[in-house]
Formats: structure tokens, C-alpha cells, sequence
């Protein structure tokens, strides 16, 4: 063996330049829920955007009208995750449009911040028929997506909607009216389970200590939060 030959030896196959290294088969992610959306399947939310327009990774792709993604600042620093989609949003394809998401846009106007401040999205991107809570596999489906969107846009907040969004982010079962308003430390984020809009437009008082007025003053807490992240 000429010397040549035998410094080759410590030299490593050169392997095929990959967009996507850790996806696994990209192009089947969209149609095979058993193939992972591993971290970094994706350079940019449009490229994300696509695959979601022609997903069929769970079954409420068959009654969906329109995919919704988000709504919002993909830069912002707050991210809203609400549970999935309801006819409003399943028929403009915009994330909290209905009364919920008007009354969502209110209580961020309460503490001066606006759509341009948060970045809007779900658990799953497509309506389950009736409203109905997304099943384990529909959520676990979509989960890949919504990791997706919190790796790009980046938000030092993220504000869980309901227990849907509290179970489905993090797996906490424990009910929203224990752990609402308390900060969650995690993976370098601060996440704070909410009630959801939905929730506060069935209880329309807002006497001390109804929800409406916890709301209110777990709103102030974001925004306490918030303005010290700007000025860090
Ligand atoms: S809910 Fe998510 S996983 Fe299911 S079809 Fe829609 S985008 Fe795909």
C-alpha cells in the first residue's frame, strides 16, 4: 500500500449535500405522520407555510376548508398558541378572528400592545369538526409544526391559551385555573398558561377574582415581563 493509499484510510466518505439533514424524507412529511418533523426541517416559515397548505399527516385534513398557520409578527417577541381553528378561522384561514380572537386583540390593546408585538398560532392548523378538543394523535400530528414555528420566530414569551395549548406544549394535565398566570421556565422561554378568550366571553363578569379580572392581571404580568426584556 503506497503511502498515499494509506493516509486515504483516515479520510471520511464525503456524504451528499442535504437542505434538510435531519428530516429524515422531506418530501413525505406532509402525507406521514409516522415521519417526524425533526428540529431545523425548516429555513423559513414560508417554507413551513407549504407544507402545511397541502398537509394530510391526520384526518382533519378531510374537513378542513383552509390550513391556519398564524397571524402577526413572525419577529415578535410574544407568541400566543391557542387550542385550533374554528369556523372563523377555518373559513378566513387567520388564527383567532372570531369573537374570541376580537376579544383577545382587546386585552392585548389593554396594556398598549398590538398584532405587530405577538406572533398568533395553535396547537393543530386545521379545524376539528364541531369545535371538538384535537385528539392525542391529531396533536402529536401537528406538534412538529408548531416546534417549527417557536425555533424561527423565537419568542422569549409564550403565552398557552387553555389547557389544550398547556397539555399539548409542555404536558401539564394539571387544570388552567391552578396554573394560570404563573411563569413556566422552560428551554430558555417564559411560558404563562392564560385562560382562553373563549372561556372569558361564557364568563362575562369582572368582579374581583373573576376570571376576566385574573386575566387582567395576568396581562399587566406579560407586559411587566416584556417591557424588562426589551430593556435587557
Ligand atoms: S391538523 Fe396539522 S397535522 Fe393535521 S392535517 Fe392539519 S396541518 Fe396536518
Amino acid at each position: 500500500m503506497t503511502a498515499e493509499e494509506q493516509i486515504n484510510l483516515f479520510s471520511l466518505p464525503e456524504s451528499e449535500p442535504s437542505s434538510h439533514p435531519s428530516s429524515g424524507d422531506f418530501d413525505t412529511i406532509p402525507l406521514n405522520s409516522q415521519i417526524p418533523i425533526n428540529s431545523n426541517t425548516y429555513s423559513s416559515l414560508d417554507q413551513l407555510t407549504i407544507h402545511c397548505n397541502g398537509c394530510q399527516r391526520c384526518q382533519l385534513s378531510q374537513t378542513r376548508t383552509h390550513v391556519v398557520i398564524s397571524r402577526g409578527n413572525p419577529h415578535a417577541l410574544i407568541m400566543i398558541v391557542g387550542e385550533g381553528p374554528g369556523q372563523n378561522e377555518d373559513e378566513t384561514g387567520l388564527p383567532f378572528v372570531g369573537k374570541g380572537g376580537q376579544l383577545l386583540d382587546k386585552i392585548l390593546a389593554s396594556v398598549e400592545l398590538t398584532e405587530n408585538d405577538v406572533y398568533i398560532c395553535n396547537i393543530v392548523k386545521c379545524r376539528p369538526p364541531g369545535n371538538r378538543v384535537p385528539t392525542k394523535e391529531e396533536v402529536d400530528a401537528c406538534k412538529g409544526y408548531l416546534l417549527e414555528q417557536i425555533r424561527i420566530v423565537n419568542p422569549m414569551i409564550i403565552l398557552l391559551t387553555g389547557a389544550t395549548a398547556l397539555k399539548g406544549l409542555l404536558g401539564i394535565t394539571q387544570g388552567i385555573t391552578k396554573v394560570r398566570g404563573q411563569w413556566i421556565d422552560h428551554e430558555n422561554r417564559y411560558f404563562m398558561p392564560i385562560f382562553h378568550p373563549a372561556y372569558l366571553l361564557r364568563n362575562p363578569s369582572k368582579e374581583k377574582g373573576s376570571p376576566k379580572w385574573l386575566m387582567w392581571q395576568d396581562i399587566q404580568a406579560v407586559r411587566k415581563r416584556w417591557n424588562e426584556i426589551k430593556t435587557e
